[in-house]
């Protein structure tokens, strides 16, 4: 799609995997969602695998391969995407109390958003490690494109119960196994248990996300004391993508409710300094 939406590159070492993954030299550069995209976003329907193109299709690669990018640097640019395409610096994530079943809303701007970064101790990518069968396999993070070929049933045929189980998105973590089928397949078929640890410890290494927005619950129960729970709110993932922050209809509230329409606490307002259009202030 041409258009004239400006770029905004962004550096790697603002990404959940710093970089990491990618050439030195490579550029990621995104822009904000047209008008249109963004109605198709707050309508979505909840397809993962659409809201991912629709994201990928406002990125910008130089360098490398725009498919290349790690899915999860990809659920973060979505979430710098949708902030910039919604021209506001504060946004509001709807949450319920675990405790409490209070209703709120968390304030947050981008600057409150943190990393979990991948392990410390890897220093480039692939990381090479030989097995117990002294095979040598090569691990680096699922990539957007994986993600996409994964979920849109591409891979199928190789799952006993034709679609995803559990290591499926495993074996997108092996590179250099030709063919997905194969990576899978000597995944499943391993019998050495300390393979199995092995495997489970570079999947968490390679990890790298959004960390969950905490907050204590504000709400003042009957005995006048706060609720104070921990609350721990996970923006990451395809949730983070499909749910616009500022949008009503996809409150928690509304998920819960079918049917009739739900019978109390119609008097919430939108705190002051939200605009329900382009922009605040
Ligand atoms: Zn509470």
């Amino acid at each position: 799609m041409e258009n004239e939406l400006p770029l905004i590159a962004i550096p790697f070492d603002k990404l959940p995997s710093k970089g990491l993954p990618y050439p030195e030299s490579a550029k990621i550069e995104y822009r904000t969602y047209t008008f249109g995209e963004t109605k198709m976003e707050s309508a979505s329907s909840g397809s993962s695998v659409r809201a991912v193109k629709r994201a990928l299709n406002c990125i910008t690669t130089t360098g490398m391969e725009r498919g290349n990018i790690t899915i999860l640097d990809l659920f973060y640019l979505g979430v710098l995407i949708k902030m910039s395409s919604e021209g506001a610096s504060e946004f509001n994530m709807p949450y319920m109390c675990w405790k409490c079943g209070y209703e709120g809303e968390h304030k947050f701007s981008q600057g409150d958003l943190d990393f979990k970064d991948m392990d410390e101790s890897i220093e480039e990518l692939p990381m090479k490690v030989v097995m117990s069968d002294e095979k040598e396999l090569h691990f680096a993070p699922m990539t957007a494109q994986q993600y996409i070929d994964l979920y849109s049933g591409k891979f199928n045929e190789t799952f006993p119960k034709n679609k995803p189980d559990e290591v499926a998105p495993v074996a997108t973590l092996i590179k250099n196994l030709k063919g997905y089928a194969n990576a899978y397949n000597y995944l499943v078929n391993m019998t050495n248990p300390e393979d199995g640890e092995l495997i489970n410890e570079i999947d968490k290494m390679l990890m790298h996300e959004i960390k969950p927005l905490t907050l204590k619950c504000p709400n003042t129960l009957e005995n006048e004391s706060v609720c104070n729970a921990d609350l721990s709110l996970k923006l990451e993932g395809r949730e983070a993508l499909l749910k616009p922050f500022r949008t009503r209809e996809t409150s928690i509230k509304s998920r819960i409710f079918y049917g009739n329409a739900p019978q109390h606490n119609t008097k919430r307002v939108r705190p002051d300094g939200v605009s329900t259009g382009s922009g605040t202030e």
